[in-house]
């Protein structure tokens, strides 16, 4: 177990692992997201397959391994950083004149590629927010590789002397596979765990399933694995370890549905429960939850997503007047814009960061031209809260902010 102080330091989403090779013939490629190469004496399973741009290393690394073809290859999820790499791989297969693998999923995982390729100037859009990928990158993946065969609750096959069960759960997505290895009694999970506070209620994305995700780590623990392979960082080996961390953030998460549900059935609304949720020392600190992608008050406005409308409690906000308008008239009571600057300027200085943001907005929305000054500020500010920030969802958004207001502050060409 971790200290503390190491939470910043912790493993999520690192890309420096490589290849790490373990018994039983079960490999993991530890790029940005994890690809679980998995090794029998009849032919070689892909568990997640990594972005496109991942397939030529993904090839050299199995050819690295084993002159075994690739028989199957399996997605542990539709994100765009594990199951895109197929594409480039079955190129390359069919070039060699190799035979084509049969790709599985979930059923629910084609619906989702569905929904990407209809909506994928949006993906591109937020997806370049949420990991600050520069403009003239792409931010989001161009070419579907659908599964041959789909599941729905569970599936088995053997290949060799080896058993791959697949399980579905929801949790990130609502098209999880995850597969149990009894004879390596290793567990792939893809990013059913990730070295993060879950990411749930993630600021831009559809909605996440905490007590399910719950639910599939108490039942990956069940299993007793003694290694697990994550969606993202190293593995975790040993029996106590891998139990302690699937129980630990699955009773995380049902903490947190209890507590969400427990303040509505009181009848509180959202701000309140935002503002009052409790998230006890023994999470804070939890090393397996540490809140450097996902982040808790995130999870809690999933939850409220889920079940809750989007009314907030406040008559006066079920049509609200645009932003624009109302900061023109707080502006106007203010009088002047210097008495609002200095006062945020003040908030600054006593460390209430967040209070000063709110102010220098009114002053920023009530003109069409903002003031320099009152720009400058909001930069200074978000800035701030950015470099306390851990969560990189978090800090990504806060300096996305930063860089569309410097932009706005170039002179013109
Ligand atoms: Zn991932």
């Amino acid at each position: 177990m971790a200290d503390d102080t190491k939470l910043g330091s912790l493993p999520v989403l690192s890309n420096q692992g490589g290849i790490k090779h373990f018994e039983h013939g079960v490999h993991l490629l530890q790029l940005w997201a994890n690809i679980c190469i998995l090794e029998t004496d009849e032919g070689v399973v892909l568990f997640d397959t990594g972005f496109e741009f991942n397939g030529p290393r993904i090839m050299q690394e199995v050819g690295a391994i084993t002159d075994q073809p690739i028989r199957y290859m399996v997605y542990g999820h539709g994100h765009a950083d594990h199951a895109f790499g197929s594409g480039w791989l079955l190129d390359d297969l069919q070039k060699r004149g190799a035979p084509r693998p049969t790709i599985i999923a979930h059923e629910n995982l084609p619906l989702r590629f569905d929904r990407y390729q209809e909506m994928l100037a949006y993906h591109e859009h937020i997806n370049r927010i949420q990991f600050a990928i520069p403009d003239n990158l792409p931010a989001f993946a161009r070419r579907y590789t659908y599964p041959d065969l789909t599941y729905r609750e569970a599936m088995s096959f053997k290949l060799g002397k080896v058993t791959f069960e697949l399980r579905h759960a929801q949790g990130e997505t609502d098209d999880c596979t995850w597969l149990w290895i009894p004879e390596a009694k290793t567990a792939c999970v893809s990013d059913l765990w990730v070295w993060s506070c879950p990411n749930i209620g993630n600021p831009f994305k559809v909605q996440r399933y905490e007590t399910e995700w719950a639910k599939a780590l108490e039942e990956i623990a069940g299993r007793e694995p003694e290694l697990l392979l994550p969606g993202h960082g190293p593995a975790i080996s040993g029996r106590n370890e891998i139990k302690d961390a699937c129980l630990t953030v699955a009773r995380a998460l049902r903490f947190l549905h209890q507590e969400v549900v427990s303040r509505l059935n009181q009848g509180q609304w959202q701000e309140e429960i935002l503002n009052n949720f409790a998230w006890p020392e023994e999470f804070a600190q939890s090393p397996w939850l540490a809140p450097i992608y996902g982040h808790p008050y995130f999870i809690v406005q999933g939850i409220l997503r889920r079940y809750h409308g989007w009314y907030d409690g406040n008559p006066s906000h079920l049509f609200p007047a645009p932003s624009s308008a109302i900061a023109a008239e707080v502006l106007g009571l203010a009088g002047d814009q210097e008495k609002v600057l200095s006062r945020a300027r003040a908030l600054k200085e006593q460390g209430h960061t967040q209070l000063a943001l709110h102010l220098v907005d009114f002053l920023i929305q009530a003109r069409d031209q903002p003031d320099r000054s009152a720009l400058e500020l909001k930069v200074q500010l978000l800035e701030d809260l950015a470099g306390r920030e851990k969560s990189l969802i978090a800090r990504n958004i806060l300096l996305g902010g930063v860089r569309q207001i410097k932009k706005q502050l170039e002179p013109k060409k």
